[in-house]
Formats: C-alpha cells, sequence, structure tokens
C-alpha cells in the first residue's frame, strides 16, 4: 500500500476558499497552480499532492479511487451521488443556494413548464417532489438567458448575491438546497489508509467545527 494521499479540488471558487482551509492543518502548496502546469501539485507533506480539476470531474476521481480525498460543492454531489463516497465534513465553503428562478414579469404558468438547468437530477427530484410535471432542457452555462430567451419559463441554478438574476429581470420562485463544499473520501481508501486519512479529517472537522 502506497503512503500518498491525493486530495482532488475543484477549480474556481472552491479552490480559493480550500487551499487557505488545507494550509490552516499544515498542507500548504508549494508549486504556484498559477504558474506551473503540473497537474499534480506538491505540498509541504511530502505524502500529499492536490489535483486541481474541473468540479463536476471531483467526485469520479475519488469514487474511482484515483484520488483519496476531495473537496467538492454540495451541488455536484446531490448531481453526481455515489455509494463508493464518503461526505464527512460540511467545510462551510462556497457557500451559496440553489433556487428555482424566473422572470419578474412572466406570463402565466403553462401545464408542462419547462426548465433549464445544468442540474437535471436534482431539478426532475426537486419536481417530482413537488408532484409536477415539467421539461427539464439541459444547458452547461448561461442558465439566466433561458427564461429572458424564452427557451424556457424558469431555470434551477446556483444563486450567491442574486446579482445576476437582477441584472437580466429574474427573481427568485423557491429555495431548492443550502449548498457548501464537503470533504469527499473514498471509502475503500478509508478502511486502507486511516492511519494517514484520518488526522486529515478530524484537524479539518476542529477548524470548521463540524464532526459528524
Ligand atoms: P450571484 O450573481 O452572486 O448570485 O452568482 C450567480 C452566478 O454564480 C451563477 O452563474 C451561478 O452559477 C454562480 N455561482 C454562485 N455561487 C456559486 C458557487 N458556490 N459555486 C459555483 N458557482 C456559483
Amino acid at each position: 500500500m502506497s503512503d500518498e494521499i491525493t486530495i482532488a479540488v475543484a477549480k474556481g471558487r472552491i479552490y480559493k476558499e480550500a487551499i487557505p482551509l488545507l494550509a490552516r492543518i499544515g498542507i500548504v502548496l508549494k508549486d504556484d497552480p498559477e504558474a506551473s502546469r503540473k497537474l499534480m501539485l506538491d505540498t509541504s507533506w511530502a505524502n500529499v499532492k492536490i489535483l486541481v480539476i474541473r468540479t463536476t470531474d471531483v467526485p469520479t476521481y475519488v469514487a474511482r479511487g484515483a484520488a483519496e480525498l476531495g473537496i467538492a460543492g454540495k451541488d455536484v454531489l446531490l448531481e453526481y451521488a455515489d455509494d463508493n463516497l464518503y461526505e464527512p465534513i460540511d467545510l462551510g465553503i462556497a457557500q451559496c443556494r440553489m433556487m428555482l428562478a424566473g422572470l419578474k414579469v412572466a406570463a402565466p404558468v403553462v401545464d408542462r413548464p419547462r426548465v433549464v438547468t445544468k442540474y437535471t437530477n436534482i431539478t426532475k427530484n426537486y419536481f417530482a417532489g413537488r408532484g409536477q410535471q415539467v421539461e427539464i432542457i439541459k444547458l452547461y452555462g448561461s442558465m439566466e438567458l433561458g427564461p429572458v430567451l424564452g427557451l424556457s419559463d424558469w431555470l434551477v441554478d446556483l444563486v450567491d448575491t442574486g446579482n445576476t438574476l437582477a441584472a437580466n429581470g429574474l427573481v427568485t420562485l423557491d429555495h431548492i438546497a443550502d449548498i457548501s463544499s464537503r470533504l469527499i473520501v473514498n471509502k475503500a481508501a478509508m478502511k486502507m489508509k486511516n492511519a494517514l486519512i484520518k488526522p486529515i479529517i478530524g484537524q479539518l472537522a476542529d477548524i470548521v467545527g463540524d464532526g459528524s
């Protein structure tokens, strides 16, 4: 068994908040991802490497054991649920809300409203819970344009300040879920590398105050 630990961290907003959190438990980046072309970054812990990858790829790397640990948004974890993952800590970073939104001045709701989203599973489950039939249209970005251009009646997306919605004449209609980033762990690695992984989980839980 190797004593290497790889932590897959989602790019962007999550990365910016996760790196200082890891630094607080002593895992400090030695490589500068901006300056380096390396995809596996060295840290001050000789056996710990950090991968910075697309947020939707983080659960795949960890579930399949290519990385032992990961830091990903709850949005992605809800969308791509996987039995091979533990989710021991809510890190409380990159907080936002998954919301249903629509035009401020909207036409009457039709029988089977159309909803644009990148989160088709979350949206399907949400409307199933409401007992409402909808047509879900998958988009990969700029969901706000759906209702504005008449592609859809509603959208489901992450909302932080609400500025993007407001700037496009949209309002929130319902709160679907509170979102923040979670530490995820490969289930097999949790057993095989427990002596290495447990202290990392323990120290992160201590600094974010979540030991659940
Ligand atoms: P805001 O205008 O602050 O409400 O931000 C909304 C935009 O930022 C939308 O395009 C969202 O998809 C994106 N967004 C908001 N929060 C997050 C987050 N925690 N992670 C990734 N994207 C986010």
